[in-house]
């Protein structure tokens, strides 16, 4: 690489990074490699974001599962070299006091679930999966939920999934939060439904386990080796370096304000700023430059938090699930992952560890409600469910994870547009990743996608305008 001329004139550039998350370091390891100079800032003293991984008596624990497809497979192959894990996997959902598969097998929901609820279910669902079903004026995630899969799937397994997931009634939640959740979901004509429901159902009905990918170290050791290359390619990553001020003149940022833990704070210039920090928090540190004030207000986006509780059972596995989600009301939490069943060499034979996913949102009651409390409640629902005794349940300790989920709420686009339009029309700053551009996406695809497409824009040397106008412009960025 050294010697190319655009190498060499990349040297002259400046890019700082708002935050050591996936998004930060990939794109900071894209433009280090093309001879930028990089520099990442990070509020923690420890690279990763939402990749964080946590070691207690044995067992390997993330912030939920953080489990990947084969988007990016050879990249992180080199990377990871022999701590990548293939698996097959399984997952399940949570009723009736059952573990059902899912995607949802109609067999086994057969088999598994009361005649009674089960057989208007799949009725409902054949229907829709054969005729196809129109989802295209649904305005709320319920409107698209009714839409695809019937009432009663949607009474069953949408509805307080979603109340747990964004906090809202689904009725108040956008039909986005479905759409990107399901968005490789294509229609398609009679007989192509037909024979997809037929090899669905034939291939389900053996319980085929999904082929996945995983470390044997964690989700952050992926962090940490991208982090190794950045630094191997001159890029600088300052840890313990929270962002509290952005200055801008005209339309353009001038400089980053960081805060060290110590108090100290510096001035950091740059040619161009990438934030991956969420967008309400980018906005806010916007806000506080008159020139901004003076015709933007605050964004009404929220996020979604999750309070994790880690619970050690004695037994060799609660299930044979990666994860089983929980739609029921009658439990607080939506999901529980068990790490054992993505490395079996975790922890001693005779124990499992396991995730306990609750949402909150700052003000909600579960945000007000002590530590104890809730474990408290977890554990009788989880006795409930897995006929757990008391003596069962070891120790646990618990995680309060913010900015876990942006919420679609009705409406959300348009406050999402203002951002948008603002970086849109400053042509030094851009936004990525999942927290920067308000997005449901997945570390493997999308943040990554965010991260090469910016990688691409900056190499191009073309204008947001040029950008934005070139047909099929692939720009999951602001
Ligand atoms: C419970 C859960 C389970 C998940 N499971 C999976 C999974 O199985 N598979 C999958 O592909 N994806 C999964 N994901 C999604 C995945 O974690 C994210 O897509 C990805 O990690 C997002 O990366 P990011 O860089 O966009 O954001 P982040 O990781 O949030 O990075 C933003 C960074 O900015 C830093 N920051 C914030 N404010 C400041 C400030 N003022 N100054 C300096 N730094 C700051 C933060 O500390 C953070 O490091 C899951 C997410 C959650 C919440």
């Amino acid at each position: 690489m050294n010697g190319c001329p655009n190498v060499e004139k990349n040297k002259k550039k400046k890019i700082v990074i708002l935050g050591a998350g996936l998004a930060g370091l990939r794109l900071g390891a894209r433009l280090s490699e093309k001879g930028f100079q990089v520099e990442l800032h990070e509020k923690e003293s420890f690279v990763g974001g939402l990749l964080q991984t946590i070691e207690r008596n044995g067992f390997i624990f993330d912030l939920g599962p953080h489990i990947f497809f084969d988007e990016y497979l050879d990249y992180y192959q080199r990377l990871l070299g022999d701590d990548l894990l293939r698996l097959h996997a399984l997952y399940g959902i949570g009723f009736d006091r059952k573990q059902i598969q899912s995607p949802i097998n109609p067999i086994n929901l057969i088999k598994k679930v009361s005649p009674l609820r089960s057989i208007p279910l799949v009725g409902g669902l054949a229907s829709r999966a054969l005729f196809g079903s129109d989802v295209s004026r649904a305005q709320s995630a319920d409107e698209w939920v009714t839409a695809k899969f019937g009432d009663r799937a949607n009474e069953y397994f949408f509805r307080y999934y979603i109340e747990k997931s964004t906090g809202l009634t689904s009725t108040n939640v956008s039909a986005h939060w479905c759409t990107e959740r399901h968005r490789f979901y294509k229609e398609h004509n009679l007989w192509g439904r037909a024979l997809k429901v037929l090899s669905r159902l034939l291939k389900r009905s053996t319980g085929a386990p999904l082929t996945l990918y995983y470390t044997k170290k964690g989700a952050q050791i992926i962090a940490e080796k991208m982090a190794d290359g950045i630094k191997t390619g001159g890029g600088s990553i300052v840890l313990n370096s929270k962002i509290v001020e952005i200055g801008v003149d005209n339309h353009r940022v001038r400089d980053i304000q960081v805060e060290s833990r110590d108090g100290g704070k510096r001035r950091v210039d740059a040619d161009l700023f990438a934030n991956t920090l969420p967008i309400t928090t980018l906005w806010n540190l916007l806000l506080q430059n008159e020139s901004v004030a003076n015709t933007e207000s605050p964004l009404n986006l929220k996020f979604r938090n999750l309070w994790l509780f880690y619970f050690f059972i004695k037994r060799p596995r609660l299930s044979d699930k990666v994860q089983i989600y929980f739609p029921e009301k009658k439990y607080v939490f939506k999901r529980i992952y068990e790490p054992k069943n993505l490395n079996p060499a975790m922890g001693a034979p005779e124990t499992t560890g396991v995730c306990v996913e609750v949402g909150y949102t700052d003000g909600d009651a579960i945000s007000t409600i002590t530590e104890d409390e809730l474990a408290a409640r977890v554990k009788n629902e989880m006795a409930d469910f897995y006929s757990l005794k008391p003596d069962e349940f070891l120790e646990y300790f618990s995680l309060k994870v913010p900015y876990s989920y942006p919420i679609y709420e009705l409406g959300y686009e348009h406050e999402l547009m203002r951002a948008a339009t603002w970086l849109f029309n400053t042509d030094n700053i851009f936004s990525l990743g999942r927290q920067g551009l308000f997005r449901y996406d997945f570390m493997t695809n999308r943040v990554m996608e965010s991260a090469d497409a910016l990688a691409e824009f900056i190499l191009s040397g073309k204008t947001k305008m040029e950008f934005f106008k070139t047909p099929n412009a692939k720009a999951p960025f602001f």
